[in-house]
């Protein structure tokens, strides 16, 4: 073996030893309840398709129109010649959706995250993020340079803390913000941006976002709310949480994907027309890459367009029926369950070890529920995340019932837990 293959074996090895490496599962049947794992078929309990729009005829034939009016490929970037028809379609649809004044896409959510808030914070900006804000939240904080502090989960006296710091520190001994200098491109000083998921991915409890809203405001900072597992489950318009708390109005930037309730792929940001003025400008993630397909777009679309319709409000209805008849069948089974009020139930059971145990147990019952470790949430916090969707039966929660409560058994006999 070559020496660069050498080095990467070693790394892989130690991942091997803290039960941390991961393979991918090819699955050979279309995104929904019963798919083809490895030649096995599974009752699919990890997808985010919560709607179970994924593999819908009305997407499917969104896509196929799409691709035989538009073609395949987009060509370039938005800003040469790759702005088609498909893309402004798309975020006219998102902006009445959110209502708000303008949307702009990305490729995927990642994308957005990376491109929205490298643009908006750069060195001497702040910003402020809950301890479990997704990755490529993180991942953009670092890339902006701009100062990080960040809160315990859900802590709003820390965030208060926080933004005290933040707003001391951008006055500095004057007690004022310092205008920025003649000639600069910003009209204020040093910025303060506060950001949060609306529903958490692995924990699935929610933000308290009126109180964060009332302090950002307080503060004079800004703040940035992630729906990604929010968007087409909350609210009455099925827009969000920040509809569901009726925030509309009052944070800055919303962003989400395309990829989770609304079953297509890429991501948002919905807000001014300003904001999306300013993105198109200095996102790199949206100017220096590819536009979507126009089946993407087409595909996400149509999914803005189902989850609005009566059949959307049907799906959310079923989805929230099959939610709380999972939290019981694992309650009853034995398992505890932290307070969610999402469709993501999470069952936390610490050690890499034992959540892989678990997940390969369901596996072999009949489910696919696979372990989430480290870097997805903190060591020791390993877990099965179970998300149901629409279009789950009640037999399908049942079965999986039965074997949680076997599964319990052997736990407790095995002394798991004590
Ligand atoms: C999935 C997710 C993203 C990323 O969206 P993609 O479209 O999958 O890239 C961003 N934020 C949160 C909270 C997510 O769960």
């Amino acid at each position: 073996m070559n020496p660069f293959d050498q080095e990467l074996t070693t790394r892989l090895d130690s991942l091997r030893e803290q039960e941390l490496h991961r393979r991918l599962r090819p699955v050979a049947s279309p995104q929904q309840t019963q798919v083809l794992v490895e030649g096995r078929q599974r009752v699919n309990f990890s997808s985010n398709d919560y709607l179970g729009l994924a593999n819908h005829p009305k997407l499917k034939e969104a896509v196929i129109q799409a691709v035989q009016t538009e073609g395949v490929g987009s060509g370039a970037s938005r800003l040469i010649c790759g702005s088609l028809a498909a893309h402004h379609r798309l975020e006219e649809a998102l902006a009445a959706f959110k209502q708000t004044e303008a949307a702009l896409t990305f490729s995927s959510g990642y994308a957005t995250a990376v491109g929205t808030i490298t643009a908006l914070l750069s060195k001497g900006d702040f910003v402020i993020t809950d301890k479990l804000v997704h990755a490529s939240i993180i991942d953009a904080v670092r890339l902006s340079g701009a100062t990080l502090r960040v809160f315990k989960h859900n802590d709003l006296e820390q965030l208060e803390q926080q933004l005290r710091w933040a707003d001391a520190e951008r006055k500095g001994p004057a007690g004022q913000i310092v205008p920025a200098a003649p000639g600069s491109p910003r009209r204020g000083g040093p910025q303060i941006l506060v950001v949060t998921e609306s529903v958490f991915s692995m924990d699935g409890d929610l933000a308290p976002l009126r109180d964060v809203v009332e302090l950002k405001d307080r503060y004079g900072a800004w703040l940035m709310v992630d729906e990604a597992h929010a968007t087409g489950l909350f609210g009455e318009g099925r827009r969000g949480a920040v509809e569901a708390m009726e925030l509309s109005g009052r944070v800055e930037v919303q962003m989400g994907t395309l990829g989770k309730a609304l079953g297509a792929a890429g991501g948002y940001i919905v807000g001014s027309r300003t904001l999306v003025d300013w993105l198109i400008n200095r996102a790199r993630s949206f100017i220096f890459s590819t536009a979507p397909t126009p089946a993407a777009a087409a595909a996400a679309q149509a999914g803005v367009e189902l989850v609005q319709s009566n059949e959307g409000e049907q799906r959310r209805q079923r989805l929230w029926a099959q939610v709380n008849r999972l939290k019981e069948v694992m309650v009853e089974a034995g398992w505890s369950l932290p307070a969610v009020q999402s469709a993501i139930l999470p069952l936390i059971v610490g050690p890499e070890r034992s959540a892989l145990q678990l997940a390969q147990a369901l596996f072999d019952d009949g489910f696919w529920v696979p372990a989430i470790r480290y870097p997805t949430v903190a060591r020791g916090s390993a877990r099965l995340r179970f998300t149901v969707t629409a279009d789950h039966s009640r037999e399908e929660i049942e079965r999986l019932g039965q074997t949680l409560h076997r599964l319990r058994q052997d736990w407790v006999a095995e002394g798991s837990v004590t």
